[in-house]
């Protein structure tokens, strides 16, 4: 080991990939990486997966549970010491004891859950034994939005995010930010209290524009949002400046001091994040809230769209020299997955899922993923509702039966937690274009349909018949199960 201390950190990471190359070799190990912006579902979507595998939960489009050949799963300890271990028995805890839902991701975790199967493959009757083990990365979307910026300097950053901060409705979030940034000279000499202040207020702008009722998809710099361990660290203060129009900005200058820390910022946090976690994926699952941006209109709708484009430009191996020069192994399935499926009728599931082609396909074509690839779907980690009909004025209509959370309120009544009732929850159009339309008039009217949305508590989950084991409710969980690592278990 004494060796390996003389090496050069990039040659560390660099090994990385062929320890973890040489280990799979001896145990078959598959990184599959699980994001997706804040309160997409990530937490819930890895708690009911591995709820299920351990579990023998129903999944019956997962192959090989189906087909009766996975012998045994458990948790094992995970490989990478330095990465906190993903908190499955809190959240499980919460969800299934408590019926509430557990604590959402703020930061990278990690779970490795093993599969000891029987080999379908071969001569069929002589199947052999076989082991995987799957490594669960959990970690915020907003991070992965970051990887561009490695592709952008200062200047490129800038000019993005102040061009799209004076659209639509970010004009009206991000007056007190700009406004702020008219009265600063870039020229002139750095003032760390001016430089704060001026982060801060970037930051307010971004969190505004991430809030419950705007719901507009974050932008870069990711961790100004999400910070994870590096809440209040000087790598977070910084704000990009409108460019000079010569183009130099003296040494010592307010841009100067910007234009290093925006630098330290790739360098410190991007570029790391990238190698020791994302580079190393196989498989990925991004898992998007279709149903509120379509809550919110059509802003919050070609928002995420564009979160999306960004996303899945960072799975395209080749991408960008930068970006393709440090990947040594590739992601070679990216699933993208509207969640909270449950909030509608099933007779609605083809509608949220064309919705969910729709907002991935022009991305998928314009960076060259077309077909390969790439699975879209729409599911529920856990079902929170099932379904009734009610009859109305002779017409069978039909709805969701669930549990309202605490203070959830449905046409001016307030629900305690406690009580059940069915709601209609809407319908989304057949072809999802409408949904897109509109954002040209700058208006904020909201164009979309107004689905029946509340938030429901966690279902209750009593064993049939007394048994011990029970599982979690899910809708199509099994499916993206299936594509992403069902071909490893053959
Ligand atoms: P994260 O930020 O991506 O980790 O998001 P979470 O997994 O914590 O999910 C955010 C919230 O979305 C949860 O607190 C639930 O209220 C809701 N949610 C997530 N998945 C589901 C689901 O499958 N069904 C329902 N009804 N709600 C869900």
């Amino acid at each position: 080991m004494a060796i390996l201390t003389n090496l050069a950190d990039d040659a560390l990471i660099a090994l990385d990939n062929l320890t973890d190359r040489a280990a799979s070799l001896v145990n078959p190990t598959i990184r599959l990486g699980v994001t997706g912006l804040s309160r997409a579902g990530k937490t819930v979507f890895i708690s009911s997966l591995v709820h299920n595998l351990l579990n023998g939960g129903r999944l019956p489009l997962f192959e090989p549970a189906r087909s009766g050949r996975i012998s045994r799963v458990r948790l094992e300890p995970q490989p990478d010491d330095a990465v906190p271990r993903f908190q499955y028995e809190e959240h499980i805890r919460a969800l299934v004891s408590e019926r509430l839902w557990p604590e959402s991701t703020r930061a990278i975790s990690q779970l490795r859950i093993t599969l000891d199967y029987e080999s379908a493959s071969g001569w069929g009757r002589f199947w052999s034994p076989g082991r995987l083990s799957v490594d669960i990365v959990d970690y915020p979307g907003e991070w992965l939005l970051d990887l561009p910026l490695l592709g952008q300097d200062f200047r490129t950053f800038s000019d993005n995010t102040i061009a799209l901060a004076r659209n639509g409705v970010r004009h009206l979030l991000s007056a007190d930010w700009l406004g702020a940034t008219a009265l600063l000279d870039p020229r002139a000499p750095a003032d760390e209290a001016a430089t704060r202040r001026l982060a801060e207020t970037f930051t307010l702008y971004l969190r505004a524009c991430k809030s419950d009722e705007r719901s507009l998809s974050t932008l870069p710099p990711g961790r100004f949002l999400m910070p994870g361990d590096l809440e209040g660290s000087p790598a977070l203060t910084f704000a990009p400046l409108p460019n000079l129009p010569d183009g130099r900005a003296p040494k010592g200058s307010l841009w100067a001091m910007m234009e290093r820390r925006y630098e330290a910022y790739k360098s410190h946090v991007v570029k790391p994040f990238f190698r020791e976690h994302f580079a190393r994926l196989d498989r990925q699952i991004v898992l998007i809230d279709a149903l509120q941006a379509v809550n919110r209109g059509t802003e919050a709708v070609h928002d995420l769209e564009r979160a999306l484009g960004d996303v899945m430009a960072c799975f395209r191996p080749g991408s960008s020299g930068l970006l393709s020069s440090m990947l040594t192994r590739r992601i070679d399935r990216v699933v993208v997955a509207a969640t909270k499926a449950d909030h509608l009728h099933h007779e609605s599931h083809p509608h949220l899922e064309a919705l969910t082609r729709r907002l991935v396909e022009r991305a998928i074509k314009r960076i060259g993923l077309s077909g390969a690839g790439v699975e879209v779907m729409a599911l529920a980690s856990v079902r929170a509702t099932r379904e009734a009909t009610v009859n109305q004025d002779g017409t069978t209509l039909p709805v969701i039966v669930g549990t309202p959370m605490a203070g959830e309120t449905i046409n001016g009544e307030t629900f305690d937690g406690n009580r059940k009732t069915a709601i209609f929850p809407g319908d989304l159009p057949e072809n999802p274009d409408s949904l897109f339309q509109g954002i040209e008039s700058n208006s904020e009217e909201r164009l979309a349909p107004t689905l029946n949305f509340v938030r429901f508590r966690p279902p209750e989950m009593d064993a049939p018949g007394g048994e011990l084991r029970l599982s979690i409710p899910h809708i199509r969980l099994d499916r993206a199960l299936q594509y992403l690592i069902g071909d490893r278990l053959a």
